[in-house]
């Protein structure tokens, strides 16, 4: 059903279909929500006004109040430009025009008093403000609310009177209309709880504000509210999961218990111990789990898993695990093999490459439940595997795979869904993991296992290449291996592989009589994985490579990690592939080579990977430099596409909002009580619609 919002802006004084157009195409408004919904993203303070000689090179905009001396020209051909000085009782200033200056001369009165508003900038001792906005002086303009939106907009929009004014000119039409059409969504518990504003006083405040303190709450109870109908949404999805999986109770341990006692290789940290608890208190529920396990690169998921699997084990079930690259199947075959061997259990790898009779031995092992333990890539969701009684399926790196095979792996038993324990060595920043996942339980393993030597990272010019590989020679000497990382640098192949191959060619030269491997993309399977296994059993030293080596790859006897354009990375990227060293235990180093010109985020970033090892904190980071957008794992989502809020820096508010949405769903899960009923629709309408939360309706 459409409604008022739905309207199209071209049914607004001043908006023709011309212009409609242009704003369909140029930002996405289409309709009178749409533009309400386009939020001014930030107000300039217009209360102070300045004299002349107060005016510093470092304010950002001035506003003062000067008269208008006479126009000159300064300049010739392209560098020609229109000036004009203006002056008060303290000082003058020059004014600059660069485009448009018949108008300028046509409509600017020299003589005259205005109001000058523009960003300074400085020119040797002196001032100037390029294309100032100018308006003659009048009481009108003290009365006027002092803080004036600014709207974002395009080149375009601006060439046809679009600029942030003529945004905030249509704005101002619509409001008047709007306002009364506005509904109250949010209960007057949180209303009055919050001291918040009703949500049509805050639409208006949001783009006009009477003052600084108005702007602020309109904009606190904005965000809360997008924030609230998120959680809401997320934590519905939840409870209806909740309720609809009952499943097996795996109460059961005897084979947890018989390992934990003779066969543990050491012991675990505080952080496995409590990981582990939480699993077995999710498995012995008789309510389906789905948990995401975040632990950095060797912080020991291995063994949880692999203790989980143990419960469901000991319940008379089948598990399998799924990792969306042979190689990282491969890994964790090899990784649970001795684990496994020690409790006389079947477990078997299955991919793409095992074919023929060992495939369908294992098609059968898993039909008759000899085989209980199942490892593999996406080939374990083909329909040709059937379980005989799955009870957990693991999920490696899930951001790689879709929602439907998630889904596929849920119905490989048919007398109940298996538990799901997702696991994850890209860290995610709590308030993204409570938004993105906000589905799943979360566990974290923050906590190495003692011993370990963190890895020395160091930030190397290229200048300083002859020091690196000095540095290189001697730890192979010393018996260990090297990677050396190149940037994937854009779509075009050929340009990657020249980067990689004139590396490959400078470490030939430098380094003659040891033998290198060279991996990339583009390589056929069958060759890479040759190169990759001649460097895993040490007949080479060195390994080149693109980033393919991201994943996966675990040689513990390579200590050295250097990445070429380091600037290139970013930060999460940067952090897997330092994950590839430190994992024996020798003392590893990463070496970050880059050029003597860095941006000042590229320098953040260096510097961040230099300072820390813990991915949570280089994952806050790389949060406030990208934004969530970005953030691996949460694209396709559809959970950020938020109007107002934002998550890299809303998160004490996200928590905020989250325990009030809890609080409300635990003493009203069907939102069914008359001071809800704003909540349900809104939600329901949402649910119609599309994700966007908050929505004006
Ligand atoms: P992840 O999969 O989280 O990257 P792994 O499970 O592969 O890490 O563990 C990394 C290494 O640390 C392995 O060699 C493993 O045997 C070892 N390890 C794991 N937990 C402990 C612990 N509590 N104490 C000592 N070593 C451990
Ligand atoms: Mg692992």
């Amino acid at each position: 059903m459409a409604g008022f919002f739905d309207n199209k802006i071209d049914f607004i004084k001043g908006v023709g279909p011309a212009k409609a157009a242009l704003l369909n195409k140029e930002l996405n408004i289409f309709t009178f929500r749409d533009l309400l919904q386009h939020y001014p993203f930030r107000h300039e303070d217009r209360s102070k006004v300045y004299t002349i000689a107060e005016i510093q090179e470092e304010m950002p905009y001035v506003q003062f109040k000067a008269r208008l001396m006479g126009f000159a020209w300064k300049g010739e051909g392209k560098k020609k430009r229109l000036t004009a000085i203006a002056q008060d009782h303290t000082g003058q200033i020059e004014l600059v025009w660069f485009k448009g200056q018949q108008m300028i001369l046509r409509i600017l009165k020299p003589g005259a008093v205005y109001m000058v508003f523009g960003k300074p900038a400085r020119f040797g001792r002196s001032y100037s403000i390029a294309h100032p906005e100018m308006e003659i002086d009048s009481p009108a303009i003290a009365q006027r609310p002092t803080l004036q939106p600014v709207y974002s907009t395009t080149e375009k929009l601006k060439s046809r009177y679009l600029d942030s004014k003529g945004i905030a000119a249509i704005v101002m039409e619509l409001l008047p209309q709007a306002l009364p059409q506005i509904r109250e969504t949010l209960p007057g518990s949180l209303l009055d709880r919050y001291k918040m504003v009703d949500k049509a006083e805050a639409v208006k405040n949001r783009h006009f504000p009477e003052n600084a303190e108005l702007l602020k709450k309109a904009d606190f109870r904005l965000r809360f509210e997008e924030l609230f109908y998120l959680q809401v949404r997320i934590l519905k999805l939840k409870l209806g999961r909740v309720q609809k999986s009952k499943t097996k109770v795996m109460d059961q341990t005897t084979l947890l218990k018989t390992f934990y006692s003779n066969y543990l290789p050491f012991e675990l940290t505080g952080a496995q111990k409590r990981v582990v608890k939480e699993i077995y208190e999710d498995l012995k529920s008789g309510q389906q789990m789905n948990r995401l396990l975040q632990g950095d690169v060797g912080s020991g998921k291995t063994i949880v898993a692999f203790l989980s699997m143990l419960i469901a084990l000991s319940n008379g079930t089948q598990v399998c695990m799924m990792a969306p690259t042979e190689i990282l199947a491969n890994q964790h075959y090899e990784g649970l093999k001795p684990l496994a061997a020690t409790m006389n259990l079947k477990l078997e790898l299955l991919t793409g490459s095992i074919k023929g009779k060992k495939r369908q031995e294992i098609f059968d092992g898993i039909a008759e439940g000899s085989i209980h333990i199942l490892v593999g890539t996406h080939a374990l969701i083909e329909d040709k595997v059937v379980f005989r009684n799955l009870g957990m399926a693991i999920i490696d790196e899930q951001h790689r795979f879709g929602v439907a095979q998630r889904g596929k792996l849920w119905r490989k038993n048919r007398l109940y869904p298996p538990h799901i324990l997702v696991m994850t060595a890209t860290p995610i920043p709590r308030t993204l993991a409570m938004t993105v996942y906000g589905d799943l339980d979360v566990s974290v393993i923050d906590e190495l296992p003692k011993g370990r030597k963190p890895i020395q990272t160091l930030h190397k010019y290229d200048s300083h290449r002859l020091w690196v590989f000095g540095f290189i020679k001697n730890q192979i000497e010393a018996g260990r291996q090297v990677y050396v990382v190149y940037p994937l640098i854009d779509e075009s192949e050929a340009l990657d592989l020249k980067y990689l191959f004139d590396g490959f060619e400078s470490l030939e030269k430098a380094f003659p009589n040891i033998p290198i491997s060279l991996v990339h993309g583009k390589q056929k399977a069958e060759d890479k994985e040759f190169e990759m296994q001649r460097f895993v059993k040490g007949e080479t030293k060195i390994m080149a490579a693109t980033t393919v080596i991201e994943v996966g790859v675990n040689v513990p006897n390579a200590t050295v990690m250097v990445i070429e354009n380091a600037e290139r990375f970013g930060l999460a990227q940067l952090h897997q592939l330092r994950g590839r060293v430190g994992r024996g235990g020798e003392q590893s180093y990463c070496l970050l080579m880059t050029g003597l010109k860095l941006t000042k985020e590229a320098k953040l970033r260096i510097d961040t990977m230099v300072r820390t090892n813990n991915g949570f904190e280089i994952a806050e980071t790389d949060l406030n430099l990208r934004g969530p957008g970005d953030i691996q794992g949460t694209k396709h989502t559809g959970l950020l596409e938020l109007v107002i809020a934002d998550l890299s820096k809303d998160g004490k508010l996200l928590q905020e909002a989250r325990a009030c949405a809890i609080e409300i769903l635990d003493h009203d899960p069907e939102l069914e009580l008359p001071e809800h009923r704003g909540i349900r629709q809104q939600i329901d309408k949402q649910r119609q619609n599309d994700l966007n939360w908050s929505k004006i309706s």
